[in-house]
């Protein structure tokens, strides 16, 4: 857990947040700023700071709880859905705590912006 982080603090119930999930691993919740009709978050309840954290291929019960998590939020998104985790500035990640959206309920335009 690190202190200052929005999403540990989140996972701590420090700041309100409509959480659609939780698990022993991990933690879903709908986004803040939506850019879609459905925009959920799903984080590792444990502070990982990005997709390349170097101890994240190595915790397989995580890795398995995540995509669980997709599987769970999403299985009724029949005309389909996005899964998206933004890396740096050029892709616009803007809280260091690894996170997947998960985006649906309207046509995604490919490729992204
Ligand atoms: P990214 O830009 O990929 O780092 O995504 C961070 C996402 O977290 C953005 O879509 C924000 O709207 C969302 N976000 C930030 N703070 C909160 C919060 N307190 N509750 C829910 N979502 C948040
Ligand atoms: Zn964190």
């Amino acid at each position: 857990m690190v202190s200052d982080c929005v999403f540990c603090r989140i996972v701590r119930r420090e700041i309100p947040a409509q959480i659609l999930l939780e698990t022993e691993e991990v933690l879903a919740f709908k986004d803040i700023n939506p850019v879609a009709p459905i925009h959920i978050v799903l984080i590792p309840k444990k502070h990982i700071g990005s997709v390349m954290d170097p101890q994240l291929p190595a915790l397989p019960p995580l890795t398995a709880e995540l995509f669980a998590a997709i599987q769970q939020l999403m299985g009724e998104e029949k005309d389909g859905f996005r899964v998206v985790i933004n890396r740096g500035p050029n892709a616009g990640e803007s809280v260091p705590h690894l996170h997947l959206h998960l985006l649906g309920g309207r046509e995604l335009a490919w490729p992204p912006g």
